[in-house]
């Protein structure tokens, strides 16, 4: 091996498997992506490993792995029991244990919206904040909380799902399963189910929420309903707000820097709060798709230098030892 030590964090998402290589100084010196298989668990556990072996390959000196996830984690946090947008029966599925034992390194496995909180703060929009809630806006809407500087998880890993707040009681059915939650209004999936469940004349093909937006100018129930998905998001962040005291909210995704009505809703309806929650500031995330990857980096890199360094095992440190 070559070269200082480096952390891989890998990103897997329900299209792509993201990873980036960060260097001892907190550059990237590498980053790439390669298709989700659609085939199982077992298949997506390979091209994860694959990933790793590849930088090793590389001659890359890697100090360790990190890989986001977005799902829930088991308690001992080396499987997932809830992962809904990836193929696959993972629940009782040993994803660490397999990656150790086809690359030898044993990842930190971690929420994406939480490594998405943890790279914002450390590289973005984020940096230098106290108490934060973080948000992303895509097929769901992902949430994690910081406070005192912290990115804070719990064992998990299912800290801070603003999505998941209830912004109506009995309200639509979400993912989750729950009535009435925020992603069930604002997530970029259920608003386009719920345009075309209101005969909104969507184009054949892939339809974005961006496209979804043009519309809006001119048709006034996609208008509506992109207006119903502002509120349930800005009520669920001022929710956030009231519950933690945050003073800043980063919000991440594409279509966050789409459609801007996410953004200045949650700001008129933080507004509103001002006797309670004094001025929040609310601020787009500035590190892009690569954010997940970054942050699975970084909970690598404070992962490996809190472990121990008597016979302790390495799977007794994880992050929810951290905060
Ligand atoms: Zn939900």
């Amino acid at each position: 091996m070559t070269g200082s030590e480096c952390w891989l964090g890998i990103d897997l998402g329900g299209t792509y498997i993201k990873w980036v290589q960060l260097g001892a100084d907190g550059d990237t010196l590498a980053s790439g992506r390669r298709p989700t298989p659609m085939t199982g668990q077992a298949d997506v556990t390979e091209a994860l490993a694959d990933v790793v072996l590849a930088r090793l390959s590389a001659g890359v000196h890697l100090a360790g792995v990190g890989i986001a996830v977005p799902g829930h984690l088991s308690e001992d946090r080396d499987s997932i029991t809830l992962l809904p947008n990836v193929p696959g029966e993972w629940p009782g599925f040993p994803l660490a244990d397999t990656i150790v034992a086809r690359t030898g390194f044993d990842p930190v496995l971690l929420n994406d919206a939480r490594a998405f909180a943890l790279a914002e703060i450390e590289f973005g929009s984020a940096h230098g904040s106290d108490d934060v809630v973080f948000a992303t806006i895509g097929t769901g809407v992902g949430g994690a909380l910081a406070a005192r500087g912290t990115v804070v998880t719990t064992r998990r890993d299912g800290f801070g799902e603003v999505g998941h707040t209830t912004v109506v009681i009995d309200g639509d059915l979400c993912g989750c399963g729950s009535l009435g939650c925020v992603e069930a209004y604002a997530g970029g999936a259920a608003v386009l189910s719920r345009a075309k469940a209101r005969g909104v004349a969507l184009e054949l093909g892939v339809v974005t929420l961006a496209a979804l937006g043009r519309l809006a100018e001119s048709d006034s129930v996609a208008a509506d309903v992109l207006d119903e998905a502002y509120d349930a998001f800005a009520i669920g962040i001022a929710t956030s707000c009231a519950l933690t005291g945050a003073r800043l909210v980063v919000v991440g995704g594409a279509v966050a820097h789409e459609l801007p009505g996410y953004l200045n809703r949650s700001r008129e309806r933080l507004a509103e709060r001002l006797g309670l929650l004094g001025p929040v500031e609310v601020r787009l995330a500035q590190l892009g798709p690569r954010a997940g990857a970054l942050g699975a980096a970084v909970a690598a890199r404070i992962t490996a230098r809190h472990r121990p360094l008597s016979s302790e095992p390495a799977a007794h440190t994880t992050l929810e030892h951290l905060v």
